[in-house]
């Protein structure tokens, strides 16, 4: 039976913060929360209404216009942005304890997660202050300039999967450019957004800079798309809610940055450092309960090792420790919710008759509550089949063997997702010229998912819509007016 840790102070009822002040929805409106673990109602939260997010878009309005954020000097805004990089340091043992019981991740994973959450702000605290804007001369003729200016509102719509990081990953930038926010974080996990309020008003930020609408997609995360004083929208998602929010962007014509959902491959060459490839593409798919983007959930291998890697590698998996999520020990939690949960397992089904189960298939013996599934390894996966075509999102993975580079890059190219991939060959030539033609947003070759922050992040096909990442992201989040001055 699990072990049911409750973390001390949780809130019961989580609200929004709108203009420097937690409030309720408008007309009182609620949606219960669950912990993973025991899948009970812990907190209600807030479930914003259009006018709601009519009252936060007013205030990050008002703050913009007016306020001295956007104003501010770039060296000016990087010292609020350090103190908020120093607050989400110095608390990273409870902002993990708090992730960890809303999402089931990890303990010792949720603790990495809010450290990035504060590198990315220091990150684009460094970036504002060392900007060059570009001039362009024809001499004796004109001079052009280019002013750079924070569009205005950025509506940040985010997913459950590392709630806390992926919000920091759009409130660092749009904050780092000047324009005010409003966030409205994953309906599953609402817990960890609640703690930039006070965070930000610590460090600094004006009031009405940032401001928070919990709720439902359908209702809030709506409201804010069609907003018509919200300029641009930065979303991450499924490419399904992707699709529907692109649409709802064109009446008025907004700007989109589209992170989306992933099937990514990791392709093995038989020359590849096996022990290595062994590592990384456990990592890959099982770290982070599966719940990862960017996750490697197809595993290509070539023939001639084909035998050889899925017996280590289904060993491997069968040793992986799924438990209780504050334990740290625990490699895998529990799923985020009961709903995900019932996906994830309707997979493991349809994988029964899809491909040979080498390890995992459901939920673990020793815990009959809450949202866990073993580590769960199909192997002769054909490529028409659903567990190899759709993102599945947790701990399960499909293994398809390949005879020849041409398969190899057909297979890995074969579904209609392209963010992520990773290849693990010693052929220096094969590596680089696997890296570009295979349809993926970022590469790693005989390399782990861990990325320089100045490198473009984002998809191609059905996984994104622009790229984030370093001045991509300021780029995003301002307007590049031309100046010309003829002399
Ligand atoms: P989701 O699309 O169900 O929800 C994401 C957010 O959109 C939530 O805040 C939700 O409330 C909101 N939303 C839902 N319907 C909406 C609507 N009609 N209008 C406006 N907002 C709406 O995704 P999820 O299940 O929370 O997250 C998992 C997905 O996110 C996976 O597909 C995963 O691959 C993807 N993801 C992508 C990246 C990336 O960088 N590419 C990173 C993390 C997660």
């Amino acid at each position: 039976m699990a072990q049911h840790y409750i973390p001390e102070n949780l809130p019961t009822h989580i609200q929004h913060y709108i203009g420097g002040k937690f409030v309720d929805s408008v007309n009182g409106a609620t949606f219960d929360v669950l912990d993973p673990v025991s899948n009970q109602t812990y907190a209600t939260a807030a479930a914003g209404q259009r006018e709601d997010i009519a009252l936060a878009v007013a205030a990050a309005t008002t703050a913009f216009r007016e306020g001295p954020w956007p104003r501010m000097k770039p060296r000016e805004r990087f010292r609020v942005l350090n103190r908020i990089a120093d607050a989400v340091e110095a608390q990273d043992a409870r902002l993990a304890e708090l992730e960890t019981f809303d999402t089931g991740l990890p303990i010792t994973q949720a603790l990495g997660q809010a450290q990035r959450a504060a590198e990315n702000f220091r990150f684009f605290a460094d970036l504002i202050v060392a900007q060059r804007d570009d001039l362009y001369k024809v001499p004796g003729t004109q001079i052009n300039y280019v002013n750079r200016k924070p569009i205005g509102v950025a509506g940040l719509i985010t997913p459950w999967n590392t709630p806390f990081m992926l919000e920091s990953w759009k409130l660092a930038p749009a904050l780092a450019s000047g324009c005010t926010v409003v966030l409205k974080p994953a309906e599953f996990t609402p817990l960890s957004a609640s703690l930039w309020a006070s965070i930000f008003a610590e460090a600094g930020l004006p009031e009405g800079a940032f401001n928070l609408v919990n709720g439902i997609g359908e209702e809030a995360g709506d409201a804010l798309v069609k907003h018509p004083e919200v300029p641009l929208i930065s979303f991450t998602g499924e490419s399904s809610t992707g699709q529907l929010i692109f649409r709802n962007c064109a009446e008025n014509l907004k700007g989109m940055s589209m992170e989306l959902g992933g099937k990514s491959p990791a392709i093995v060459f038989a020359d590849a450092d096996l022990d290595a490839a062994i590592d990384s593409t456990l990592f890959g798919v099982f770290s982070l309960n599966g719940e990862r983007c960017t996750a490697g959930s197809r595993i290509l291998v070539e023939r001639a090792v084909y035998d050889e890697f899925c017996e280590r590698y289904a060993a491997r998996a069968k040793n992986i420790v799924v438990g209780d999520p504050h334990d740290p020990a625990t490699e895998v939690g529990a799923l985020v919710h009961p709903e995900h949960y019932a996906k994830v397992m309707s997979y493991v089904e349809i994988g029964r008759t899809e491909g040979r189960l080498l390890a995992g298939g459901g939920r673990p013996e020793n815990l009959p509550e809450g949202n866990y599934v073993s580590p769960t390894v199909f192997a002769d996966v054909s490529p028409e089949a659903r567990i190899f075509q759709e993102e599945i999102f947790g701990p399960v993975v499909a293994i398809t063997p390949f005879d020849s580079d041409e398969e190899a890059l057909r297979l890995a190219n074969g579904v209609r997702y392209g963010l992520a991939a990773y290849v693990w060959t010693n052929d220096l030539k094969r590596a680089h010229t696997f890296a570009q033609a295979i349809d993926a947003g970022m590469v790693w070759l005989n390399s782990h998912n861990v990325r320089d922050l100045r490198t473009p992040f984002g998809g191609v096909k059905a996984s994104g819509l622009g790229h984030e990442g370093g001045y991509r992201s300021i780029d995003f989040y301002t307007d590049q007016q031309a100046v010309h001055i003829t002399l």
